[in-house]
């Protein structure tokens, strides 16, 4: 084949995977997807992205972009015809410069997240996106799905952290727009435009990163309630006393630490749950400040804000976490609920959105429909609720086949969630994107309208459907 023959010349055999050596690339994090690929290519630089591009386009082989491969959607999985090429960010991964006086860092597409968080602390600032995967999660696939995590409350997704891109067209032409501006009213936004799009407008080489001060001060407690509704009520009364030093509000429920405390007993939790006790409840909720006045001030509000909890009858225990390492563990404990799912097996996943006024009534409702309609499964429910966003998750009973309930009830519960979702003006996936796990249901619930616009900007961008081909938008 004539493309791998000008792919070896273009990049050197070493950038070039056949075979057996593309496996690690063709599966995605959950083992959800299993492709077939032609050739895995790791291009060095944005012009090489560029040949790389030209080549495809010239023998017609549609490309399937891919960064550390932690997305929960299958969009960087291949096809099974063995007849797509995806094209690796991972050999880019420079950070380009830092501008101390502008708070911004350039960052090459294939930079793991935590490598930009470290070179923002190394310039005493601060670039808040985090999430459970950002050891091997690149700021290409984070912008490209537009990743949330747990510091949106206070800073935004992806795309509230990207001031410009540089980006390769489906034409294998450069888009030169690292812009580090944080006002720019000159048309329409293509940067936003690119984010989000799951690598179906155009391959991101690199960004414009936004920086923030270092806290001084973070106070982190464990707390909790008996009740969803609860919950809310105390996200209302600390977004009041704490304003904006408040930078996380996570919540999980009994179900969820119970998995935790099964396949990572090592990990105490803060506080214990009863053992003789079943179901949803309690919630537990991480609870988070960041301060920049520091020492007292930050302590004097939190303390505030967990008395009136307590006397408003919101919480019946808290931790408080008196070190880094307390607070590491808390935030370990969080982490590990994606983890520890996995590890009992299969399960079905909701990554959703609701107005937060709406999330008592719909937790309540649909967690009732779901135990009518699948006896004995669990509702693993956590998330991050200061943002309204539920990971709404249903395993099959302890001992049950996990695969087998996995195959049969997926299509039936995502439908009974979805709607409910739907219905109160939520939205069926929150941040984890569509891929191609998510497409049908991108048909279901857009309007044509919604749908025939998208169509347009995709033709528009990529008339021949050369960039991952079926994800987002089914053919
Ligand atoms: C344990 C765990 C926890 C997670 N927690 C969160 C969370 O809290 N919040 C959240 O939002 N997500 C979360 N995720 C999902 C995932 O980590 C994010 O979606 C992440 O942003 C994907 O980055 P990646 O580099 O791995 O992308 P990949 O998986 O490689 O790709 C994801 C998509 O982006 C496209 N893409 C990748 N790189 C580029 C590029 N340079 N240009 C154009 N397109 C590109 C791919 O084609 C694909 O469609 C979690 C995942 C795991 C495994």
């Amino acid at each position: 084949m004539y493309l791998l023959e000008d792919l070896f010349q273009l990049l050197g055999k070493g950038n070039v995977l056949t075979g057996d050596d593309c496996a690690p690339f063709e599966q995605d994090w959950r083992k959800r997807f299993l492709g077939k690929a032609l050739a895995v290519a790791r291009p060095g630089t944005t012009e090489e992205v560029a040949a790389v591009v030209k080549l495809c386009a010239a023998a017609s082989v549609s490309i399937v972009p891919q960064g550390g491969n932690t997305g929960l959607c299958g969009g960087a999985t291949p096809n099974t015809s063995g007849k797509q090429l995806i094209l690796s960010l991972s050999r880019m991964n420079r950070i380009r410069s830092i501008d101390t006086a502008n708070d911004t860092l350039i960052a090459e597409a294939g930079c793991v997240l935590q490598t930009v968080q470290a070179a923002a602390e190394q310039a005493q600032r601060y670039f808040p996106l985090s999430l459970a995967a950002e050891g091997s999660c690149s700021i290409g696939g984070n912008l490209a799905t537009n990743a949330g995590g747990t510091g949106v409350l206070r800073y935004g997704n992806a795309r509230e952290l990207c001031l410009g891109l540089e980006v390769v067209t489906a034409d294998g032409e450069i888009w030169h727009g690292l812009r580090g501006l944080r006002k720019d009213n000159t048309g329409y936004d293509l940067r936003d435009l690119f984010i989000g799009s799951e690598g179906t407008l155009g391959i991101i080489t690199a960004a414009v990163l936004k920086l923030y001060p270092e806290a001084a001060e973070r106070n982190t407690s464990w707390v909790t309630t008996n009740s969803i509704a609860n919950c809310v009520a105390l996200l209302a009364l600390a977004k009041q006393r704490l304003g904006p030093t408040l930078t996380g509000f996570e919540i999980m429920n009994a179900n969820a630490l119970r998995l935790v405390q099964a396949h990572m007993p090592q990990l105490t939790l803060p506080i214990a749950l009863d053992a003789k006790q079943a179901g949803n409840e309690p919630y537990a909720v991480l609870l988070e400040c960041s301060d920049h006045e520091g020492g007292a001030h930050a302590q004097t509000l939190f303390q505030s804000l967990l008395e009136a909890a307590f006397e408003q009858g919101l919480v019946h225990d808290a931790a408080v976490s008196t070190s880094m390492q307390q607070r590491a563990h808390m935030w370990h404990i969080r982490e590990s609920i994606p983890l520890a799912q996995a590890q009992e097996g299969l399960n079905i996943k909701h990554d959703i959105s609701l107005p937060i006024s709406a999330i008592p009534e719909f937790v309540e409702t649909t967690s009732q429909a779901l135990g009518v309609a699948f006896p004995g499964a669990q509702l693993v429910n956590f998330g991050h609720l200061g943002d309204g966003n539920l990971h709404f998750n249903l395993q099959a009973a302890r001992g049950a086949n996990a695969a087998e309930f996995l195959a049969s009830n997926q299509a039936r519960c995502n439908s009974l969630v979805h709607d409910a979702v739907h219905f109160r003006g939520g939205s069926f996936s929150a941040e984890h994107g569509v891929g191609q796990l998510k497409a049908s249901e991108l048909a279901r619930y857009k309007s044509p309208l919604e749908l025939a616009l998208m169509q347009r900007v995709k033709t528009a961008f990529d008339p021949t459907n050369l960039l991952n081909p079926d994800k987002v938008l089914s053919a």
